[in-house]
């Protein structure tokens, strides 16, 4: 029998997934695993997959690929995430080198698939969806020191058209209130000050304990942990995105006051098309919530451009949405077709050539809108959390409350200072479209 001791892991994708690694990791380190920094060093590699587009897939088969000569020097190979799971069995086809293919839903019972690794079994999956557990461990093995994420809930129970998730990490699963108020205590104890509260969809959090809170009640108790001074989360759903969550960060300052609140469309017909369950002028009024809100909420946005069908006219309303929201940042991206998607049932696709050229379009629109939006910052003082220091520039790197990356110079400047961790005022002198900069005010 051969243990497998070192072992390397890469994440692609969403922060879910990258908080699963956190999780995961934790757990190998438990089985007596220790983590290496390159999967050259490594006996056991894992590769925690994403699946949401067409070229992060083809990234991990590429990936394995590379290494496949090291399957022949004794290296085990682990396929984890949406990948695994929407391909299943198939990747023992594609790379035969793979021994472990585990899908998200199936984590909790990674310690009894290392087992079996360990004795000699060469394909091992964990690929069932019928689930109602969540994948919680307090053995996650976090990297960043004043930051934490927090998974609410897993998976999702809407059809979006285009999106593999529902088939990739199965039907919603909330946590009980008691066990997320419970980590983010433990969490401020062991020093963290920022919270990020992960799900597919938070809105639809559901305490299945008999406390029965949603999400609202949820974000805004933990935003009274003691130690705890932000809390974000993400992501959300237009639908399911109520009045209450703006009330509650009017609130509680240590609230973020930053929503990113996806859209994907500015068009009804083409959000119908996609299955968001919300027209236009829901998505507007919720944006009205904020912009009436006491504080100053970012907000951010994820954008679809070329879904099947999509028309000059309908990509017009996109651009005119951009418009009327003024966002502080988007993510857009090409439709890329996915496997047992409704959408690929759909007639009538864009172009890959058009899809660029409007993709071009409403990032120039965006970048515009990103200058005069961040140049209302000049002048202004922000708290800081402070994340880095970059050698090259002298500046520290800070983050606002609205999740704006602020980089400063302290002129009073100790060389010993360390402020990383630390909250810190900033006078606002520049401003870019990604970016400001400016000093600190003590
Ligand atoms: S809400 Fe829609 S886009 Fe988001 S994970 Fe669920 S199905 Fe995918």
């Amino acid at each position: 029998m051969r243990v497998v001791k070192t072992f390397y892991i890469e994440t692609f994708g969403c922060q879910m997934n990258v908080h699963d690694s956190e999780k995961v990791i934790g757990t190998l380190i438990a089985q007596g695993y220790s983590q290496v920094a390159t999967p050259e060093e490594a006996e056991l590699v894992f590769y925690n997959t994403c699946s949401i587009r067409d070229k992060a897939e083809q990234k991990v088969f590429s990936r394995l690929q590379q290494f496949k000569k090291e399957h022949g020097r004794g290296k085990t190979f682990a396929v984890l995430g949406c990948v695994a799971q929407q391909e299943g069995e198939k990747i023992f086809a594609k790379a035969p080198h793979v021994s472990l293919v585990c899908g998200s839903a199936s984590y909790n019972q990674l310690p009894e698939m290392l087992v079996q690794l360990e004795t000699g079994n060469r394909r091992v999956t964990g690929l069932s969806l019928d689930t109602e557990d969540t994948f919680d461990t307090p053995l996650t093995r976090r990297d960043n020191p004043h930051r934490a994420y927090i998974t609410i809930i897993e998976g999702c129970d809407k059809s979006c058209a285009y999106c593999v998730v529902p088939f990739t990490r199965g039907p919603e699963r909330s946590r009980t209130s008691a066990s997320v108020i419970s980590e983010a205590r433990k969490l401020a104890s062991a020093g963290y000050s920022e919270i990020q509260l992960l799900g597919q969809n938070v809105n639809s959090y559901r305490d299945p304990s008999p406390a029965g809170w949603d999400f609202t009640t949820l974000l805004a108790n933990v935003g009274r942990t003691p130690g705890i001074r932000r809390v974000r989360f993400t992501t959300s759903h237009p639908r399911d995105f109520v009045q209450g969550i703006i009330d509650a960060i009017d609130e509680n300052l240590a609230l973020c006051n930053h929503v990113h609140l996806p859209v994907q469309s500015g068009s009804t017909r083409v959000l119908e098309a996609m299955q968001r369950l919300y027209t236009r002028d829901d998505y507007m009024r919720r944006i009205d919530w904020m912009k009436k809100a006491r504080r100053d909420i970012a907000i951010t946005t994820d954008v679809i451009v070329g879904f099947p069908g999509e028309t000059e006219a309908d990509f017009e309303a996109t651009l005119a949405l951009l418009d009327a929201v003024e966002y502080d940042s988007i993510f857009s991206f090409k439709y890329s077709r996915r496997p047992n998607t409704p959408a690929l049932a759909l007639g009538d696709q864009v172009p890959e050539e058009e899809k660029g050229r409007r993709l071009t379009i409403l990032q120039e629109r965006q970048r515009a809108i990103q200058v005069r939006r961040n140049a209302t910052y000049l002048g202004r003082v922000e708290e800081c959390l402070v994340e880095g220091f970059n050698k090259a520039t002298g500046q520290w790197i800070g983050r606002t409350s609205q999740n704006k990356t602020l980089n400063f110079i302290r002129p009073t400047a100790d060389p010993v200072d360390n402020l990383l961790g630390t909250y810190v005022e900033v006078r606002v002198t520049r401003t870019g479209p990604n970016s400001l900069a400016g000093e600190s005010v003590h």
